[in-house]
């Protein structure tokens, strides 16, 4: 194995978005620093964000509303969004060259819409700063002597560095490169990994009906999670149905709630197309609405309210003959599909894998890092960015803002001590 004569300040591992602000800022601040990527090209996963337009951050929260949007462990979230927050990330890009805009909820994209800008900004920003970038370069691990890493190691060469930053991610889409290579190190160092688990990801449903809505999509739908005849958590959002089940950012958002209830059992979705209206308010309605359409058939008068899909599958669910005249509906037919029209239910069968889950929960421990500076609290010398932290968010650009604070703050801190 060669040596490499070039000792650096600061070698950082993964060149997604945590591992380029990370590289770039320790270089900003006059550090010899090398990023090194598995792949051919940095970014991978980056390119693909947004729908590759690229949601880089979401800025409709102050530092309190951001960090309860990241659930159980966001505290640990507030000192690097004080130091590096959605509005700097903004000025980042925006003095870069790179505008911004606004969309809906508050989340930002570049004015081109295209992940490839954000991308060759931040490749501009770490040449512009002298960072040493090495792709093909697959980390296989670390030696250490007592509580410091003193090299990395390579296929064919080890690397010295004063400070290693691990950026390599979670688990999730590991075709970009993303396979969790990080987690057997940081723990042969001594860390806790928090098991990762597929979030972000659309559900896997039992029931085959739920293959004649697929391609129905629901604007702000109510859904509420049950488990052992006990409501569990609710969630609103738009709803996309597929071939094997659910999707769009209403269940993509609640699949990491569903992935930790299938722990203790089975888990239904209640999906109310009228959340506004109670049973009897809901019938009454259908009642009085029966009495003045009484001439039309179900399907006919059903239309106007209800799409396609989903009033022949209300139908089919209840057994009730689309052709029949209102007036011919019985009471038990009418409460049939009330009942449906409050509470179609979905059982789940899987959350969706890392294949197709956007981001990992769980990864290292957050106890054993200070969150001021990403520095490891067990060696000396490692710090973290990114989402190989047992940190994540909802869809909306929180994922990579955390990816943005985190490695500004790594990438701030080497130099000192
Ligand atoms: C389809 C999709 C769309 C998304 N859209 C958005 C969005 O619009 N907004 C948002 O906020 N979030 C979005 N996310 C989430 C966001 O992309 C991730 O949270 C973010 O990429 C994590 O960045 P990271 O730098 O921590 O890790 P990654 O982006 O996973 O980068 C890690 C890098 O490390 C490299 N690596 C791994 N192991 C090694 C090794 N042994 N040696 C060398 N290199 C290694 C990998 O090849 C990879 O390039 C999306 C995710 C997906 C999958």
């Amino acid at each position: 194995m060669n040596k490499s004569d070039k000792k650096f300040d600061v070698a950082v591992i993964g060149g997604g978005p945590a591992g380029m602000m990370a590289a770039g800022r320790a270089a900003e601040l006059g550090a010899k620093v090398v990023l090194l990527e598995k792949n051919s090209a940095l970014g991978k996963k980056l390119l693909l964000t947004g729908n590759g337009h690229c949601n880089i951050t979401q800025i409709n929260h102050d530092a309190r509303g951001f960090v309860e949007k990241l659930g159980r462990n966001g505290k640990f979230f507030f000192s690097a969004f004080s130091a590096f927050g959605p509005k700097e990330v903004v000025e980042f890009f925006e003095q870069k060259n790179l505008p911004t805009k606004v969309e809906k909820n508050g989340r930002v994209f570049p004015v081109t819409d295209d992940a490839i800008d954000v991308l060759s900004t931040l490749t501009k920003y770490l040449k512009d700063n002298g960072v040493e970038i090495i792709t093909d370069a697959e980390v296989s691990g670390f030696e250490f002597a007592g509580n410091k890493i003193s090299d990395m190691k390579l296929k064919d060469q080890i690397i010295k560095a004063g400070k290693f930053i691990l950026c390599t991610g979670g688990k999730a889409y590991p075709a970009t490169g993303s396979t969790g290579d990080g987690y057997a190190w940081v723990k042969e160092l001594g860390h806790t990994i928090v098991t990762p688990m597929p979030a972000l990801a659309p559900v896997r449903i039992k029931e085959d009906w739920v293959s004649d809505l697929q391609g129905l999509s629901l604007e702000v739908a109510s859904i509420s999670l049950w488990q052992n005849e006990k409501k569990q958590a609710s969630f609103q959002g738009d709803l996309l149905f597929t071939h094997f089940g659910l999707s769009g950012p209403l269940i993509i958002n609640a699949s990491k709630e569903i992935n930790l209830l299938l722990q203790n059992g089975s888990v239904t979705i209640e999906l109310e197309l009228f959340p506004e209206f109670t049973i009897s308010e809901l019938d009454k309605k259908l009642v009085l609405a029966f009495e003045e359409n009484n001439r039309k058939d179900i399907k006919n008068y059903f239309r106007e309210i209800l799409s396609r899909k989903m009033l022949d599958l209300i139908l089919k669910l209840a057994e009730i003959d689309p052709d029949k005249k209102l007036n011919f509906l019985t009471k038990k037919e009418r409460q049939k599909i009330v009942a449906l029209l409050k509470s179609l239910k979905f059982t789940v069968s899987e959350v969706m894998g890392f294949d197709q889950a956007m981001v990992t929960s769980g990864g290292v421990a957050l106890k054993e890092i200070d969150p001021k500076t990403m520095q490891s609290k067990i060696i000396e010398n490692l710090y973290f960015a990114g989402e190989i932290l047992d940190l994540d968010g909802p869809t909306g650009g929180y994922n990579l803002q955390i990816c943005w604070s985190t490695g500004y703050l790594a990438g701030s801190n080497t130099l000192k001590q």
